[in-house]
């Protein structure tokens, strides 16, 4: 742990890389043109086999996205592959274009694809791609962060990125928060920081101990995890996991410091409360931990990350009033759940490690809803609540957008550095609904004017 974390990651934030969408077609010229070296001497001439190349070109002709490639570019305007040797040379190999490099991958046939089976022991030349297929993997990106040298990278850094990639002890790992930081140093990832060091993250979700030393970022990445589930929970809802891909959207979404900020505040604000609940209704203590450990062996308790997923997302519409005047119960209601094995395979169903799970989220926060916080609402009568939250929040851009930036109240335009709040024209108590029509955003103080002359009103 000495020399190998003196390495100031600031400095990688000093020159970031940009970052483009790549054709195979581009690479390719860019490889004849003599432009691309493949195998820079820190690389590993290691041969990629013939059954994961084709699944590599398989990924490409059904248009899953591949890891993204990491290249240094030098004053003299030639590149060097610091990270995905593999698939250029798969690209390249499958076109027959490798010519100088001694490998049997040139102009190799497909073997053992799964899905598209009927292409197996076919080629690039062969009469089944010609026309139809061969321009489909021409055309196809690869996500490419070019470091230049012109633009202030540090040549040698170039050593420390492979190094981090590749390499023990301290690999970066390539789809994390780590490495996106990097990269895409925003308003947002500085946000995901911020909340990473608080209080309430600590102690209400942070799955390790308070004191441990988080070298890797793991709790940023965590927290980036989360966030990106409750920000596309419409399209997540259906599926089983989060896919990395989906992060790496969302922090490229919010790079350039492109969202206003009064959007990476109320991200901050709502996804803040989520963790008061949570510490609320669970304590000081690593009681999720403990309530759904995966792992008995383990000194330390992790919680399984998947099932982690649902009690945010569960969390997230619940409003801390009700927990906190029924903590008592819920949390024994809650305990009694998880201590059920059958319960905690429902909704976790994956073991660290291999996630293999069977049912999509909206079914697993259904079932974790009815069996714990919907019990203590019939006990007592009480109506589900109506509440604006984290999952809705591109609603604040759409209203903005239709208020012309104004406040409805006192006229004013809304600033990014204002404080504001979304308001129910008809409030909810009153039937009003949580539809866009029924919605505005007012300044803070607006908002609480309005309400205490509705009080004063009644
Ligand atoms: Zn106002």
């Amino acid at each position: 742990m000495e020399d190998t974390t003196a390495l100031d990651i600031s400095l990688f934030q000093l020159k970031q890389g940009t970052s483009s969408d790549t054709s195979v077609k581009t690479l390719t010229r860019f490889y004849q043109d003599g432009i691309i070296n493949l195998r820079p001497s820190y690389q590993r001439n290691e041969v990629i086999n013939r059954k994961k190349a084709s699944g590599i070109i398989e990924s490409a002709i059904l248009g899953i996205p591949l890891p993204p490639l990491y290249l240094f570019k030098d004053k003299e305007g030639k590149l060097e592959v610091i990270d995905g040797q593999q698939r250029l040379i798969t690209f390249l190999g499958f076109l027959g274009r490798l010519n100088d490099i001694k490998t049997k991958l040139n102009g190799f046939s497909l073997i053992g694809l799964s899905i598209l089976n009927n292409l197996n022991g076919k080629n690039f030349e062969n009469e089944h791609f010609k026309f139809t297929l061969n321009e489909k993997i021409l055309d196809f990106t690869i996500k490419t962060f070019t470091f230049e040298e012109e633009k202030g990278f540090e040549p040698t850094l170039k050593y420390e990125i492979f190094e981090r990639l590749n390499k023990n002890p301290f690999p970066i790992k390539p789809n994390s928060f780590e490495l996106w930081n990097c990269i895409y140093l925003s308003n947002f990832t500085r946000m995901i920081k911020e909340i990473a060091t608080t209080d309430d993250y600590n102690y209400g979700i942070s799955r390790r101990a308070p004191d441990s030393l988080d070298l890797r970022m793991d709790s940023e990445n965590d927290i980036l995890r989360y966030i990106t589930l409750l920000r596309n929970y419409e399209v997540l809802k259906e599926r089983n996991d989060l896919p990395k891909s989906m992060m790496l959207q969302e922090v490229e979404r919010h790079f350039s410091d492109k969202t206003p900020k009064f959007e990476i505040e109320l991200i901050k604000k709502e996804f803040l409360k989520i963790l008061r609940k949570s510490r609320i209704l669970f304590g000081t203590s690593n009681v999720i931990g403990q309530l759904v450990n995966d792992n008995e062996r383990r000194k330390t308790v992790y919680p399984n990350l998947t099932l982690m997923d649902v009690i945010i997302v569960t969390l997230s519409d619940e409003s801390e009033k009700f927990i906190m005047k029924y903590r008592d119960e819920l949390l024994e209601i809650i305990e009694s759940f998880f201590k059920d094995e059958d319960n905690r395979s429902i909704i976790q169903n994956s073991k660290r490690g291999s996630a293999r799970i069977t049912n999509p989220y909206s079914d697993r926060v259904d079932y974790l809803k009815s069996k714990t916080f919907d019990v203590i609402r019939q006990k007592y009568g009480i109506e589900k609540s109506k509440r604006i939250n984290i999952r809705d929040l591109s609603l604040v851009d759409k209203l903005m957008e239709k208020q012309n930036g104004l406040c409805p109240y006192c006229k004013n335009q809304i600033k990014i550095t204002d404080k504001y709040e979304i308001d129910h024209l008809q409030s909810v108590d009153d039937f009003g609904s949580n539809e866009e029509i029924n919605l505005a955003v007012l300044h803070e103080i607006c908002n609480r004017e309005k309400s205490n002359k509705k009080i004063l009103m009644e």
